[in-house]
């Protein structure tokens, strides 16, 4: 018989609402736990960023999505959606490939709407604490508080599981700039990016590499006079980009002067009024207590069994959607399937012993094979083996080729920095290679 627990899933983004519904199928007791006012995490867009522009003091309070109002997705629609509720167009919205975020936020509304999901959710309720109870590992106690009111009562609950599905892209990485103590100029992460026009007539130096780098670097070129790029990445072309009249790229910083002036490592400088980082983000879980049985070093967190399961407390404890890249709502939706059936007791954990060795043997390939261990939560090139795994322990098969082979395309065009590639990207080409490699899943919001 299946077993059925109580189970605090705290945050409604994507990661939480995939939870939600997986859990709440396998006839689990789910309560979502969400801090904002409604749901889509990254997704619900926010006009206002945080009091202070590198999100450096611990006690601001934190604007809960990093997106800028130009952001369109970075992946194609059709793998942006869940394994049967596709991220389909709608006749009145935007039909791109690569929709802007309003219509993702749309997609997950209609999602949580079609699963009635939204009487799951606790809005505006933080969760300021979630440790075990004492001497129990099936058993913890979950504060939360109402936000808005510093002064609000803080309401003590139990429950047999905690899931974590806080996100993490809100907490700023920065990268140490020489000399930057002295620089008089004006600092900002990427987070509290939202619209050019504060940096009109400015010359911007924007550090990264990444897809915000590229999106903000563009976005901010509209307004600014010149828009200068440092990267660590290898191999970069330095100099003006062609098909671009106020955009360079350069090594990284070298250091900077206090008289505004910025040097690069090859040799070239700039006097700029902006340093802008798009360096990335830190997994911060500051509400969880679990004794040290979970840890972030440089950006790992862990020991997690598959990203998920912390051995000692599994299953009890667990996170859905802490990896990078590949496709982040797949992912949640995969993951939550196996802790569904986990939880129930239909699909089995091994010992807490073997989980750790599986941990140890991934951290040392990771060492034998070069990666940094900041990357321990980055899923590519294991992505597809890593979804058709954990398809694997809930009895399903293994996901369509064409999923893997549209990701890869993907992340070529945009690591390749070419403008303009989702508007390039060949519709009816994917439509029919996905034509020929229908999933066995029929959709159910393609069921007329
Ligand atoms: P989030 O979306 O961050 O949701 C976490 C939720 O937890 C939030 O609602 C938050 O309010 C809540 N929460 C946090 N702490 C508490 C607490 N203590 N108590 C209660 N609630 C709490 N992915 C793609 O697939 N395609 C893209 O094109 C794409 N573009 C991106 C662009 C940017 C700029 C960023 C930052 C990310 C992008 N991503 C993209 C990744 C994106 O974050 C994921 O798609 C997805 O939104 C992650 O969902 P999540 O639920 O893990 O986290």
């Amino acid at each position: 018989m299946a077993l059925l627990a109580r189970v605090a899933v705290i945050g409604a983004g994507v990661a939480g609402l995939a939870a939600a519904r997986e859990l709440y199928r396998e006839g689990h007791h789910v309560v979502v736990l969400e801090k904002r006012h409604s749901l889509g995490g990254t997704w619900l867009y926010d006009s206002r960023v945080d009091s202070d522009p590198l999100s450096l003091n611990p006690a601001r309070a934190v604007v809960g999505t990093s997106l800028y109002q130009s952001l369109r997705t970075n992946l194609p629609r059709q793998i942006m959606g869940f394994l049967d509720y596709p991220f389909a167009t709608r006749p009145h919205g935007d039909q791109r490939t690569f929709p802007g975020h309003e219509e993702v936020l749309w997609f997950l509304n209609e999602f949580a709407d079609e699963f009635q999901l939204r009487e799951l959710i606790r809005f505006c309720t933080e969760v300021v604490r979630a440790e075990r109870a004492e001497g129990r590992n099936d058993e913890w106690v979950v504060e939360s508080r109402s936000r808005g009111s510093e002064s609000a009562k803080v309401v003590r609950e139990v429950y047999d599981a905690v899931v974590v599905c806080n996100g993490h892209y809100t907490e700023p990485h920065l990268v140490e700039v020489p000399g930057i103590e002295k620089w008089r100029g004006y600092q900002i992460h990427s987070h509290n990016y939202r619209i050019p026009k504060p940096f009109t007539g400015q010359v911007v130096v924007l550090i990264g590499f990444g897809p915000s780098a590229f999106d903000i670097s563009r976005d901010v070129a509209t307004v600014a006079k010149e828009v200068h790029i440092a990267t660590r990445a290898p191999n970069v072309t330095v100099g003006k980009l062609d098909n671009h009249k106020n955009i360079w790229q350069h090594e990284m910083i070298e250091f900077v002067d206090e008289d505004g002036k910025v040097v690069f490592q090859d040799g070239s400088s700039v006097h700029a009024d902006t340093i802008f980082y798009c360096t990335g983000y830190k997994y911060h879980f500051p509400f969880i207590e679990t004794n040290g049985f979970v840890t972030i070093d440089d950006n790992r967190v862990g020991p997690l069994y598959k990203h998920v399961f912390p051995p000692r407390l599994a299953p009890w404890l667990s996170f859905i959607g802490m990896p990078k890249q590949g496709t982040p709502f797949m992912t949640a939706e995969l993951q939550s399937k196996w802790l569904a059936h986990v939880l129930s007791g239909k699909a089995l954990l091994p010992t807490e012993e073997e989980m750790m060795s599986d941990i140890k043997k991934y951290y040392h390939h990771m060492e034998e094979t070069g990666v940094p261990k900041r990357f321990t939560h980055v899923l590519p090139p294991n992505e597809i083996e890593y979804m058709n795994w954990l398809l694997a322990q809930v009895g399903m098969p293994p996901l369509k080729e064409w999923r893997g082979r549209m990701y890869r395309e993907c992340a070529m065009l945009a690591k390749a920095k070419r403008d303009g590639y989702k508007d390039q990207w060949d519709d009816d080409y994917w439509d029919a290679v996905i034509a020929s490699q229908v999933d066995s899943i029929v959709p159910k919001n393609l069921i007329s």
